[in-house]
């Protein structure tokens, strides 16, 4: 039981993969939010805007499937020494109350902004007069017109949400909390680890998948859990240790 492997481990490692992210598809199933999109699709100049329809509606009560998931994670591995690697860009997970030094999100938020051309390697906050039209606008309160784009103030070309593919990515929004998990994971060495994987494809495998697996391989005393409703197979290296789950997460997580 994954109960149990958790309880005897000393570390825990998670990765968290695309099935625990908030899917465009179910913001689209929000009416506001869809006519919201095709209103920024048809006005060609206004498109620099979607991202930030996107993060207004990433906001936590509207998704309390992948919430109670969190919550109920959290409560698994409460009073653990863990690390958590998340390819997810919604942020949800920050909202829960883990450690904020145990988590790196190597693709990126929708929380901080760069400039469109990395000009001088800066991250920029959200500035919240603009926050608050781009909210005023989705709530029918602020013409659209009167939305401007944020624009590096170094360069002068926009300001982009801080993700991985912008043609310019900076990676500095990561690299520090990066550096913090690679040092926890020297730690692991002869340790007793549970390696826990929660709806990681095959995007970015050299992230996660693939160190994990190799993890696991290298250290005997660990024990590995791959949840995934259809990628869920291990590798004959770590069957030994391995466990596979074919469900996703989210019901895996809530049962
Ligand atoms: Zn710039």
């Amino acid at each position: 039981m994954l109960v149990q492997d958790i309880k005897e481990a000393e570390l825990v490692l998670i990765g968290i993969g695309n099935e625990m992210q908030v899917k465009l598809q179910t913001l689209k199933e929000i009416p506001n939010f869809s006519e919201k999109l095709s209103v920024l699709e048809k006005e060609q100049e206004k498109e620099w805007l979607i991202p930030f329809l996107i993060r207004y509606y990433l906001r936590k009560e509207l998704h309390p499937e992948i919430i109670r998931a969190y919550k109920n994670l959290r409560k698994l591995i409460d009073g653990k020494n863990y690390f958590i690697v998340s390819l997810s860009t919604d942020d949800l997970i920050r909202e829960i109350g883990f450690k904020e030094d145990r988590i790196t999100l190597p693709c990126g938020t929708y929380h901080v902004l760069q400039c469109e051309g990395n000009c001088g390697g800066k991250l920029f906050s959200i500035d919240e007069v603009f926050w608050s039209k781009v909210c005023g606008w989705i709530e029918d309160k602020v013409p659209l017109k009167e939305l401007e784009e944020p624009v590096c103030p170094d360069c002068g070309r926009p300001l982009v949400v801080n993700q991985y593919g912008q043609p310019a990515y900076h990676e500095g929004g990561y690299l520090e909390s990066w550096e913090r998990y690679t040092k926890w994971l020297q730690g692991t060495i002869n340790k007793k680890l549970c390696i826990l994987e929660l709806g990681v494809g095959m995007e970015f495998p050299s992230v996660i998948r693939w160190p994990f697996e190799k993890l696991c391989f290298y250290n005997r005393k660990s024990s590995f859990w791959r949840v995934h409703s259809s990628l869920y197979q291990l590798s004959e290296e770590i069957k030994v240790r391995g466990r596979s789950v074919k469900e996703d997460p989210l019901t895996f997580l809530n049962k």
